[in-house]
């Protein structure tokens, strides 16, 4: 068997065109700040994207660094600046982006933002609204995994679903996610770092989702014939071709051996990543909505 690809760029596009055409009808663009608060390269070359992102849909990206915004060092600092954006009727959403410096807990940081911009849908009081099956400003990765299973046409009504990962933005909300609906929810398990044996649980998935941050966790044997396999992890791995070291990125799945076994999976790169970051632009047209 050879899998089905479950491409992450139509689906962006698609929801590409749907913010396109919301931002053409607003009277002003969306502007959403970007606070980074450190010299990472990896953040800032997300902010680079992001920012690409933001301007092929027409909304205004602003990167708030600390050539903008001073001192962006402490939890007092940061919390500050961002009660600064919360007060700024210009700025329609607001994202923090990690890391942030030692010692400074970034959930208290995003906490700060007022719920209403916050276009990484993470705040306790857009979270919470995942329970009652609101996802009109969802977390990005999750909804990203959602709505991926939809437009496959993955029926998840009693099947078993496993999620291995339970961290806070992708594990914990994809979960309640999974179970909006009342009667067509899968039956839903979760693995994480404690998980005694991972393979017994992923070899009975019919859906798997994996978000552990492992490249290489889940082989091709771990998995169960025609599995749909929906991979969110992101690794750089050192791979060697023609004699020289290069810098690959791979999902947690391996990709070959699980696309004999599979039948759909999500590649790495292309897949989740493009439509979240399709969200993170929805999100913000929604965060200018809640606004006018
Ligand atoms: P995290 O480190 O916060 O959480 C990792 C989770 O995996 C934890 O719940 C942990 O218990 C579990 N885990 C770790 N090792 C495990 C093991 N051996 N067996 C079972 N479970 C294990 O990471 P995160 O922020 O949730 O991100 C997970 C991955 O998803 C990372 O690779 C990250 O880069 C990627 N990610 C991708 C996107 C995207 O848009 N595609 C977005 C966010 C995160």
């Amino acid at each position: 068997m050879s899998a089905e690809l479950i491409e992450g760029e139509p689906i962006a596009e698609r929801i590409k065109d749907e913010v396109r055409r919301a931002v053409a009808q607003m009277p002003v663009a969306p502007r959403l700040a970007a606070v980074l608060a450190t010299d990472n390269p990896g953040a800032k070359f997300y902010a680079g994207s992001q920012q690409k992102s933001c301007a092929e849909v027409g909304i205004e990206y602003e990167l708030h660094d600390s050539e903008r915004a001073g001192a962006l060092e402490t939890a007092d600092q940061l919390k500050a600046y961002v009660q600064a954006l919360n007060a700024d009727p210009g700025v329609n959403g607001i994202i923090l982006l990690v890391p942030v410096p030692e010692g400074v807990n970034p959930r208290e940081i995003q906490m700060e933002i007022a719920p209403q911009k916050d276009a990484e849908g993470m705040h306790p009081a857009n979270i919470g609204r995942l329970f009652y099956g609101d996802f009109s400003l969802a977390p990005c990765t999750p909804h990203a995994v959602v709505t991926m299973l939809r437009e496959a046409g993955v029926d998840l009504k009693g099947k078993e679903t496993v999620v291995v990962g339970h961290s806070e933005i992708v594990g914990k909300p994809t979960l309640v996610m999974l179970l909006r609906s009342l009667m067509e929810s899968p039956t839903v398990t979760c693995c994480h770092i404690a998980t005694r044996d991972l393979a017994f649980h992923t070899r009975r998935a019919d859906i798997l989702i994996v978000a552990a941050g492992k490249a290489g966790l889940v082989r091709g044997d771990m998995l169960k014939e025609g599995a749909v396999v929906i991979d969110v992890g992101i690794n750089r791995v050192k791979v060697e071709v023609g004699g020289k070291k290069k810098t690959r990125i791979v999902g947690d799945v391996e990709f070959e051996a699980a696309r004999e076994v599979a039948s759909a999976i999500t590649p790495v790169p292309g897949g989740v990543g493009l439509v979240t970051t399709a969200m993170l632009l929805s999100n913000t047209v929604e965060c200018a909505r809640r606004q006018t």
